[in-house]
């Protein structure tokens, strides 16, 4: 389509006209604006088809911009010399304009090497020395016009950093007083920190917590978009992975190591999704941005705090990391104190529990004890100096016996407060492991048989080691006595094994069982997992079996199941290790 003629203007005209389009130019208040205007009056001042700006790419400034403007004529040219156009878009646009190929051209640097203005292709006849004259001046303009919408950028730029580090400095005050004043149950308090989080920080916020069993749990998932509740139960119920896991909130709570990433894709989805139904959750969120940070208390993780970047003007920063992990110390010092209550309030429980137990036992002696006493007193009068010698000796008996039971109490307490202030010594010496079990097998045979268990022993290899007898005798007696106690009146196996340099010890009931949230509380002090009103028992015995284990440098451990038996294995190293 031809371009219309324009009709000679008068030196007044021409200098109005340039007036205006300096003012123009000059007022522009973004980068683009000034771009526009420029090439728009290149091309009317040059009577040019088609003006192109390259720009400089350097660091701090924007990107490489580039600006067409066409009379329609020529619109297939549309974004001809842009550097990054790909070949392919390069191939297709050559072959779109076969036979459109511009005629002349004169380009024109922009100031300060900001970049340079083409010209392609005059309505009539060649540029001339006039034409590259007005636009070196028009040049210079549109130099102070891209200045000062650059500086006008860089003020706005600055302001909205102030703003944003504005709103993470409230954010990060409001969540502390949050944490600060909550409650000690660390549930509530997640779940109110994820739903302060959205929409201030991110779209969608959970957090995931590492379990006392060290299984990762997400605790708390808050999201920004009310419509996303159907979504938001399956990102709660989704499992995040097991150890090693590439789950990415996994890792970062595992491995304690944040994560930013800003251009999230299909390509990183694949990578880290663990399922198809995970990667479906993760592309259904929809997010762009991600960033996760580890809870860490006292070089401990506890867990990952997680942000997602769903609209697409928020992305995330180095800036922004650092108020998560900020946020995320906080957030760990909260939790660990919460846990440090859960632990002292526990121990109190513990000990209070304990002192009623050990004042339980160790009275239950004391009344034969006492009776056995009165009755003596009662049958010797002042007339009758001597009682038969076979009443007195059976009255000494039960006397003796309760005595043995609270000397054996008070030894055991003893024995508990040397461990704790680990003071336990070993009297290493030969020992056949088997020979030691068939003794002590013997000696609860008595209680075996009131149980109504029978007891097996079992010996496969060598199990001799270098060890101290009389401790080992008491790990054995314990192990014994508990499939005993608890073992329900079924058989209980004693197994010996040679494993090489340890020698292992099995104890196997098919009894009362343990419930797995008490099996890691069982081997501490006071650590029990029946009720005092159907057991007895101090709680210490597994304590003190574990101190002499360890001492040993070997490891207990317990499988059990409820209603269905417990099996205690013992690996003990059969020398010291140097
Ligand atoms: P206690 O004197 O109470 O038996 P222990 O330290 O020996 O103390 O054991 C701690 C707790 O572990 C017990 O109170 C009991 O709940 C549980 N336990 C130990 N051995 C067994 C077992 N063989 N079967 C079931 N529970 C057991």
């Amino acid at each position: 389509m031809p371009m219309e003629p324009v009709a000679p203007m008068s030196e007044e005209e021409a200098r109005a006209a340039a007036d205006a389009d300096s003012r123009q130019l000059l007022s522009a208040a973004t980068v683009e604006e000034a771009l526009t205007v420029l090439v728009e009056v290149a091309r009317r001042l040059t009577r040019a088809h088609q003006a192109t700006v390259v720009l400089t790419p350097a660091p701090g400034r924007t990107r490489g911009a580039s600006v067409t403007s066409l009379s329609r004529a020529y619109e297939v040219w549309g974004g001809y010399a842009v550097p990054s156009a790909g070949g392919r878009a390069r191939r297709e646009r050559r072959a779109a304009t076969r036979g459109a190929e511009p005629r002349g051209r004169l380009a024109v640097a922009l100031p300060s090497n900001a970049g340079v203005l083409y010209l392609f292709d005059r309505e009539v006849g060649d540029f001339s020395h006039e034409d590259e004259v007005a636009l070196s001046r028009l040049a210079r303009l549109a130099g102070l016009a891209l200045e000062s919408a650059r500086l006008l950028r860089e003020e706005q730029q600055a302001r909205t950093e102030a703003e944003d580090a504005e709103h993470r400095a409230a954010f990060l005050s409001d969540a502390s007083r949050l944490l600060a004043s909550s409650s000690l149950d660390p549930k509530v308090t997640l779940d109110t920190l994820a739903r302060l989080s959205v929409p201030v920080m991110a779209d969608w916020c959970f957090v995931d917590i590492i379990d006392e069993g060290g299984a990762v749990q997400r605790t708390s998932v808050a999201h920004a978009d009310a419509r996303d509740a159907p979504l938001a139960l399956r990102v709660r119920e989704f499992p995040p992975g097991p150890e090693g896991s590439i789950h990415p909130t996994t890792r970062v709570a595992r491995h304690a190591e944040s994560l930013l990433v800003d251009d999230v894709d299909d390509a990183w989805l694949h990578r880290v999704s663990v399922s198809e139904a995970h990667y479906q959750t993760m592309r259904e969120v929809g997010f762009h941005g991600i960033m996760s940070v580890p809870l860490v208390a006292r070089g401990r993780s506890l867990g990952a705090l997680t942000f997602l970047a769903v609209r697409p003007s928020r992305h995330y920063s180095q800036a922004d990391l650092e108020t998560a992990q900020d946020l995320a110390r906080r957030a760990a010092l909260f939790l660990d104190n919460a846990r440090l209550y859960r632990e002292a309030r526990r121990s109190v429980l513990l000990r209070d529990e304990f002192l009623a137990v050990a004042s339980h036992e160790l009275k239950t002696p004391l009344t034969p004890l006492q009776l056995r006493l009165q009755w003596l007193r009662q049958q010797t009068p002042k007339d009758r100096p001597y009682l038969p010698t076979s009443l007195v000796l059976s009255q000494l008996d039960v006397v003796q016996r309760q005595v043995d039971k609270l000397s054996g109490l008070v030894h055991g307490l003893l024995d508990v407060s040397r461990m704790s202030s680990g003071r336990l010594s070993l009297h290493r010496e030969d020992v056949d492991l088997e020979v030691l079990a068939r003794e002590v097998k013997t000696r609860l045979a008595l209680a075996a048989s009131q149980a109504g268990s029978e007891v097996s022993l079992t010996t496969h290899g060598d199990v001799k080691g270098h060890w101290d007898r009389c401790r080992l005798e008491q790990v054995l007696t314990h192990l014994l006595a508990n499939a005993l106690k608890y073992g329900a009146g079924q058989p209980v196996r004693l197994e010996l094994e040679d494993a090489g340099d340890d020698v292992v010890v099995r104890v196997e009931d098919a009894g009362i069982g343990i419930a797995r949230e008490y099996q890691s509380h069982i081997f501490e002090r006071f650590g029990r997992a029946v009720s005092e009103r159907h057991y007895g028992g101090l709680g210490l015995g597994l304590y003190v079996t574990r101190q002499i284990v360890e001492a040993h440098g070997g490891t207990i451990q317990v499988a059990s199941e409820p209603e269905k038996g417990s099996h205690f294995e013992v690996t003990l190293p059969r020398r010291e290790s140097t």
